[in-house]
């Protein structure tokens, strides 16, 4: 392989992308990098540049459909064990790797008696990808508790943003660089039996409310401004509407679930069908929230 020549030990070929997402849907990456150490990815950001690829960022892939075709160029996945730390920097301050799972460091802070990342419980991502599209929901978002956050830029530099020059709205972050290594959160002190009430709490309502258990990538529209893009999709009688493998959510209408025959193409199909309907009766454009690459 020349393009990736050095890189042999973090770079393979043909990577079936589906399962690594959610959706466990999608076709492979010409090229599929972990990187293990800030210095790697520099290297490989380089070389991709030097070589005019590509480059699309991967994180836990809970929020992607990756089209049947597959991806050209370079998919690049920060590797886990290089990315994925936790620690407690001081007093109720963390600091989180881009590749640690939610769900993970939902835990250690509540391990820690650390409070303010509760409204994660949950969400199936990355930190990474989590401060990227400021994932939360209606108990909160990571965005309120990030204290600054480490990026790497196109070309490798590597500098820290902080609190000042960050800004968070709904499901979107002004964090553009092309990579966030890390981000450190702000927490607060609390009791763990509390901390772990309201974990439980907040579990409980989203499994009752949502498909949890099921193949998707979670809301697949954002709310329009102060309406729920579910209860609109609900309302064009939607719900259990099939396409291919592609199936509308009955327990919540803007989720698409997914069987193991399911194509990213019967997801587009169904995405395009909600599109249409909603805007047929509401005249209201849905925009998307999941990623289609
Ligand atoms: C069952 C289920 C429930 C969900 N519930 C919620 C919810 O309640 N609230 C919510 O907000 N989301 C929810 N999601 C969606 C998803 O989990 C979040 O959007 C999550 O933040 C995506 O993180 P990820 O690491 O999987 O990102 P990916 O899907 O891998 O990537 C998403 C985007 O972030 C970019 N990205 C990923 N990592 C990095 C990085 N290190 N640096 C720069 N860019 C990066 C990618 O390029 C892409 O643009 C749910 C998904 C599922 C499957």
């Amino acid at each position: 392989m020349t393009v990736f020549k050095g890189f042999e030990e973090i770079v393979r070929e043909k990577v079936s992308l589906g399962p690594l997402t959610t959706f466990k849907i999608g076709g492979p990456a010409e090229y599929f990098l972990q990187p293990r150490t800030e210095e790697e990815l520099a290297a490989v950001l380089v070389r991709c540049g030097e070589e005019k690829l590509d480059v699309h960022v991967l994180g836990g892939g809970s929020n992607v459909l990756v089209p049947d075709e597959g991806v050209t160029g370079a998919v690049i996945q920060l590797e886990p064990k290089g990315f994925g730390g936790f620690a407690v920097v001081e007093g109720e301050l963390v600091r989180a790797g881009a590749s640690l799972g939610l769900p993970k460091l939902v835990r250690s802070a509540a391990e820690a008696h650390l409070s303010g990342v509760e409204p994660l419980v949950g969400i199936p991502g990355w930190v990474g990808g989590a401060v990227r599209m400021n994932a939360g929901g209606a108990w909160g978002d990571i965005g309120q508790v990030v204290e600054r956050v480490q990026v790497m830029d196109a070309r490798g530099q590597v500098f820290w943003r902080d609190r000042d020059d960050l800004a968070f709205g709904y499901r979107r972050s002004n964090v553009a660089a092309r990579f966030v290594l890390a981000a450190e959160l702000r927490l607060a002190e609390d009791d763990e039996t509390r901390i772990a009430k309201f974990m439980k709490e907040i579990w409980f309502a989203k499994k009752n409310a949502q498909p949890m258990s099921n193949r998707s990538a979670g809301c697949v529209f954002k709310n329009p401004r102060g309406m729920s893009a579910g209860a609109l999709i609900d309302q064009c009688g939607l719900k259990g509407t099939k396409i291919g493998g592609a199936i509308i959510s009955r327990k919540h209408a803007n989720y698409i679930v997914a069987t193991a025959e399911t194509k990213a193409e019967d997801v587009k199909k169904l995405i395009e069908l909600i599109l249409d309907k909603v805007n047929e009766k509401f005249e209201t454009v849905l925009e998307l929230e999941l990623e289609i690459w």
